[in-house]
């Protein structure tokens, strides 16, 4: 068994070590089939364990405060890869995941605007992936806060849509600008799924939110988000999340795409 103080001590010098790095995934539209963002995701390297799951090492963060810490690297390693991808001539967008603890802390908005402006990045290269798990949503605050983002310039998105209590009022409420469909929604097929997924769709639409599709792991899923219309897609199928050299590599050379998936 290990110790959730272990993991917490270990995480700390993770941390400083940058054990803690990040691996990203692209998404590609699908109306070009070319990659138009790309997600960040958490990756830990323990000299011991070997690799963690960001599973289980957030709640970890989320619970001991190094939440914030983490966030904050994961950001400027997001917002660092975007400065040089834009720099290179490619106009594509970072999601990263933020934590429900990150945007209830007050500072959150000015740090996010500041490493913004010392990059001299277009607010409009990074999206903000936050759940449905997020605390007092319905709050004065936090709608306020999510607003500010969006006035910057910033993207928003819904992600994990369909595994929980999300519901289409939060859709309408939210100041999004995207929506990602949980893989499960797409892979079940069946046709209460499949009304619900139109039916978010529909409403996505009217309020000019973005459709992503995740968790794509078959040409058949590909097929169907194509047939539903959704904007961009994402998954194991298209491209395993990859070491920025990669995709690096991917936007150099233009991105070959061949059947639906990304050559790297
Ligand atoms: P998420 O934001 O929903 O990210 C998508 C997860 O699905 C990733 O798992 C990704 O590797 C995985 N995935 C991608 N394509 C497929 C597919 O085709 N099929 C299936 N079954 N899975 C696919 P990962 O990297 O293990 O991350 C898990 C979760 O941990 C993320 O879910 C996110 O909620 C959280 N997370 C990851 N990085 C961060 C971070 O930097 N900060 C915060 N706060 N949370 C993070
Ligand atoms: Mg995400
Ligand atoms: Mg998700
Ligand atoms: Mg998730």
């Amino acid at each position: 068994m290990i110790d959730i103080d272990d993991l917490a001590a270990d995480l700390a010098d993770a941390i400083r070590e940058r054990d803690v790095f990040a691996a990203y995934q692209p998404q590609i539209s699908l109306d070009t089939g070319r990659p138009v963002a790309v997600e960040v995701l958490c990756r830990w390297q323990h000299p011991v364990i070997g690799t963690i799951s960001p599973e289980t090492f957030i709640s970890v963060a989320e619970q001991t405060g190094q939440i914030h810490t983490l966030g904050a690297l994961m950001l400027g390693e997001a917002l660092d890869a975007a400065a040089g991808w834009r720099a290179a001539g490619s106009d594509i967008q970072v999601a990263v995941n933020v934590s429900p603890l990150q945007i209830a802390e007050p500072a959150f908005l000015t740090h996010l605007e500041g490493e913004l402006r010392r990059r001299e990045l277009d607010s409009s290269a990074l999206i903000l992936e936050i759940t449905e798990s997020l605390p007092l949503v319905g709050s004065r605050a936090v709608i306020d806060l999510l607003r500010a983002i969006r006035t910057h310039g910033v993207g928003l998105s819904l992600d994990d849509f369909g595994t929980g209590h999300a519901s289409l009022e939060q859709l309408e409420s939210l100041p999004l600008s995207e929506v990602k469909l949980d893989g499960s929604l797409i892979r079940d097929g069946d046709a209460h799924t499949d009304a619900a997924v139109r039916e978010v769709m529909t409403v996505a639409r009217e309020r000019g939110v973005r459709i992503v599709a995740e968790g794509i792991e078959t040409p058949a899923h590909l097929a169907r988000v194509v047939e539903l219309r959704c904007d961009r897609a994402q998954g194991y199928f298209i491209c395993r999340p990859r070491p920025k050299a990669d995709i690096d590599r991917l936007l150099e050379r233009g991105s070959e795409v061949a059947q639906g998936f990304l050559i790297v």
